[in-house]
């Protein structure tokens, strides 16, 4: 559904990408690991079409999204894409249940109808009752569950997660982590996550490796934790 063909990308005179090369098959719950600095995150919002590379080719269902503008690259992210990213990002003044109907919002879903389709997550993530609390008011595990929730809501094609756990003890992070994988298997969302923590990575089908700007991709239990 997503690949990445040679992709190379400077900031200034530090390149974060030269040359990685990576594919996703629908469907598939894709993690992505390595050191820090080593490109993961750039990789990722390439991917998304939050970064456009120097070089190489970004394809989404067969689309050079490398080639598109900025408003086809925007509407493609509102229209296709789901993201969670560290730390969760909720809009604070929002109610919790406002910001996991976010993405519903901007996709033009009448308020009445995007609250309904927010509900429902709040029992399925053990957020019941929080509906209505302001995002800021939340613990960090239950923010990041919002904001997984916000991520899936409009059931995108495919879930950009960047460390999705990182500000999470590591209990809630692997529940958190559980969830979002079983929600996305549930609706047939394709998951790319990036992560430092080899026990997050191993609810996922596949791992790539970013190594110095440079990915490469294993198959599943195949790197040693
Ligand atoms: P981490 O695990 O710490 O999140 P990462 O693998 O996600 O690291 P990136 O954020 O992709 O790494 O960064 C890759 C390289 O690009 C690093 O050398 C980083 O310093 C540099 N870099 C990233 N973003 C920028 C930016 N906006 N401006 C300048 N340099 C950047
Ligand atoms: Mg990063």
């Amino acid at each position: 559904v997503i690949e990445a063909r040679d992709i190379a990308l400077a900031f200034g005179e530090t390149p974060a990408l030269r040359g990685a090369s990576l594919s996703v098959q629908a469907g598939e719950v894709l993690a992505v690991m390595g050191p820090s600095g080593s490109g993961k995150s750039t990789l990722l919002h390439c991917l998304a079409g939050i970064l456009v590379p120097d070089a190489g080719e970004v394809l989404f269902d067969g689309q050079r999204v490398d080639r598109m503008g900025e408003a086809q690259r925007s509407a493609l992210r509102r229209d296709r894409f789901g993201f969670v990213f560290q730390f969760g990002q909720l809009v604070p003044e929002l109610t919790a249940e406002e910001n996991v109907a976010l993405p519903l919002l901007l996709n033009g879903v009448r308020r009445g109808s995007a609250l309904a389709q927010a509900r429902p997550w709040f029992a399925r993530l053990g957020l019941d009752g929080l509906e209505r609390r302001r995002s800021g008011e939340l613990s960090g595990g239950q923010a990041q569950r919002v904001a997984l929730a916000r991520g899936l809501v409009a059931r995108p094609q495919v879930l950009f997660a960047d460390e999705p756990t990182g500000a999470l003890d590591s209990l809630t992070g692997e529940q958190v982590m559980e969830l979002m994988v079983t929600s996305a298997r549930e609706q047939g969302t394709t998951v790319i996550l990036v992560t430092h923590e080899p026990r997050v990575a191993s609810y996922a089908d596949r791992e790539a490796i970013v190594r110095d700007g440079q990915a490469r991709t294993l198959s599943a239990g195949s790197v040693a934790p």
